[in-house]
Order: structure tokens, then sequence, then C-alpha cells
């Protein structure tokens, strides 16, 4: 018997083109948009990388911007990142899938996100070229908001509109405990609610002797220390029992990010959550961590990870496990995400990136209020059309 004989035809390429174009979708992605934008920092800042010698105090990031429109004249605008090296590379990457954008049905978000993993399949499927993808990725989701005239948070099933938010940008290890003291009091001032400091510096009494010094400060307010993986698991340990007096939020990155066992050993010594995540680069290495047990509070970060498509996916993992949600940077997009999270979680504030926008995040009583404007809700400033440095377009503006 020819087993070929009641085979259905074999269609030539059934990915090409998606779902076939209904009454209720029948657009197409029509022109794409790529701009590097470089953001300075107002001061270099150390984290404990640049004490313990192996990075250079941080001076820009580096920002790729995607703007898509379509032919029904919808549009929709996302970014990825990098901090020191790597944003060139991901605009040259995404500079090369670009083209597989255009005459897509820009619904087809996740179908889209597989195919520019296979368009770049062989520089792989996490780290800089799913980055790129982020761009794109977030660029959908936001368009798909806007055209259904809802919020990101609500088009995804929000269940608040408003997350508790800390602020990072006054505790870095570059300002004398006098400037972080102040920086503190602006943010608390401005109404946000914790304050997260830099830790994991060579000597662990002067980080002590900070924390001690900002706990006094501000009294009760949560508050939550990050040594961006400077520890090891002995210092780790260690500090974080001297440490339980603080009655910290978390103790964030003690160890090497890739460290699942280490992390999951810290969380069972410990009293005080353990949190992490900020630079796995895809849906396995988080998975990882979750598996592994290795977190209380989950730090994924969207544009590092490939896009909101891929971070739904840990969102959902995370869940199942019952874990607690503070993504890492990016409020802009990271407030919806968390909004729609099933835990209370938090959002991390930054000023950095305010400049580059049109509109401003409302913070009110420790809380940052989800933007009743459709989509992500954001806009690119004048100022940030002045930072770009590249920039590349693929089909027609309609
Ligand atoms: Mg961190």
């Amino acid at each position: 018997m020819n087993f070929m004989q009641n085979a259905p035809r074999i269609i030539a390429n059934p990915l090409a083109a998606g779902l076939a174009p209904g009454e209720a979708t029948t657009d197409r992605i029509a022109w794409v948009k790529l701009s590097l934008v470089i953001l300075p920092l107002a001061a270099p800042i150390s984290d404990a990388k640049v004490l313990t010698g192996r990075q250079k105090p941080l001076t820009e990031i580096a920002f790729l911007f995607a703007e898509i429109e379509t032919e029904q004249g919808h549009s929709g605008i996302g970014y990825s990142y990098s901090k020191r090296a790597g944003g060139l590379g991901q605009f040259v990457h995404a500079k090369e899938i670009a083209g597989e954008l255009v005459g897509e049905d820009p619904n087809d978000i996740a179908r889209i996100w597989d195919k520019l993993v296979w368009a770049g399949a062989s520089v792989g499927r996490s780290g800089l070229s799913t980055q790129a993808i982020a761009a794109f990725d977030i660029a959908l989701w936001d368009l798909k908001a806007k055209r259904a005239k809802l919020p990101l948070a609500k088009l995804l099933g929000a269940h608040r509109d408003s997350v508790r938010c800390y602020n990072t940008s006054g505790g870095y290890l570059s300002m004398p405990i006098e400037e972080v003291k102040e920086r503190v009091s602006m943010a608390l001032d401005k109404g946000i609610g914790a304050i997260k400091l830099k830790v994991g510096q060579p000597d662990p009494m002067i980080d002590l002797q900070r924390i001690e010094a900002v706990r006094k400060h501000i009294g009760d307010v949560p508050l939550a220390i990050d040594a961006n993986q400077q520890w090891d698991r002995t210092t780790a340990l260690r500090f974080g029992r001297i440490a339980e007096q603080y009655s910290l939020t978390w103790i964030e990155e003690p160890l090497d990010a890739y460290d699942y066992e280490g992390h999951a050993a810290l969380a069972t010594e410990l009293a005080t959550p353990i949190a992490t995540g900020e630079m796995l680069t895809s849906v396995d290495e988080h998975y990882e961590l979750i598996r592994h047990n290795s977190v209380d509070f989950i730090q994924p970060d969207a544009p590092r990870v490939g896009g909101i498509t891929p971070f739904l996916k840990i969102l959902a993992l995370a869940d199942h496990k019952k874990l607690q949600l503070a993504p890492h940077y990016c409020m802009e997009i990271h407030l919806h995400l968390t909004a729609a999270y099933g835990r209370e979680p938090w959002v991390e504030h930054f000023e950095w990136s305010e400049a580059m926008f049109n509109e401003t995040l409302e913070v009110r009583n420790g809380r940052m209020i989800v933007p009743n404007r459709p989509g992500l809700g954001f806009s690119l400033s004048e100022q940030a059309r002045a930072w770009v440095r590249n920039t590349h377009e693929v089909g027609k503006r309609p």
C-alpha cells in the first residue's frame, strides 16, 4: 500500500501568509521604521559590577524603537534596549529581519514572533537576536490594544488599575550616602512607595552601614537591596542572615544570574525573599528559575526576553508556582503587564526615560497609575527624535 495515496495535498508554504483575512481581520502591515536612540544619563552611575571591576560606569542607554503602520492606518510603537554594548547589534539584526513583517496580518503576533525567530535561527532563540524581535513584538501589542481602543492592561485582562512602585535610580553606589538619602526623600515625596538600594561592593560592611542609614532615614517604608550578582554563595548567606533584621522586601541578584541552585538554597535558608531574573534572556531560562524554586520574586524584563509574547508565557509559569512579580526596568511596558498579573506586583520607577516620551506616568500614594490611553500609551518626544543615531525603513507608509 502506498501511504502517500490518501495524503492531503502538500501546501507549498502553509506558514507564509498566516490566517486568510476574514471580515474582522483584513489588515496588513505596510511600513516599519527602526530608530536607534542613544539616551544620555545625567551622571555616570555605578552598581556593584563597577566596584568589583567587571564593568564601566553606565553613561548612556541604547534604545531600539520599532514603529509599525498598517494598510488601514493603525499604528504601534515598541522598544528594546541595551546597556553598555549590544545596542547597535540589536539595531542591525532588526534591520535584517524587518522586511519579514511587511504584508503580514498585524494580529498574528505569535506567528510573526516565530517567523522572525526562524529568519535569524542561526543566531539562536535568546539574547540579542530575540531582543531585536522584542521591539517589533511590543509594537504589535501596542497596535492591537490601540485598535481595540484599550490600554494594553485591559486588553490582556487587568487585575488592577494601579501598581505598587519603587524607585531605584536614587540608590546607586556611585552616590555618597547623604545624596542617596536626599534622593530617597525626593522619591517618597513624589508618591513612590518603596526604595531599592544597591549593595554588593567588595566590603560588605560598607553595604550594611548604608542599609542601616537608609532604614533609619525611611522608617518602615518598604526597602529592597540589589547586589547585581556580585556575591558568592557564602557571602550571600552570611550577608542575608545579618540583613534579616532590616525586614527587607527582597534581596535582588545575590548570586550569578544562572546559579539556579544557589538561589534556591538561599530562598530556603533566609526569611527575606529572594529576587532575580533580570539578566535572563528567554522563557527557557526563566523556566529553570521557576523549576528550581530559586525565587520568591521573579524579575523578567519584556524587551530582554524577546517581547511581550514570551513575557506572558513566563507570567503563566510564575503564576502557576504562586510567585511574586517585580519586573526589571521598562516601567512604560511593565506597568501594563504587572496590572494583568494575579498577585499584587511591584513596578520599578526610573526617571531616566522620562525625556524620551511625551507622556509622564502618574505616581500617587505609592502606586503607578495605569494610563487611560489606548495601547501602551507613550509616544516619542522631540528630544528622543534628536537623540536618533540611525534609522531604517521598509515598506511604504500608507
Ligand atoms: Mg537589579
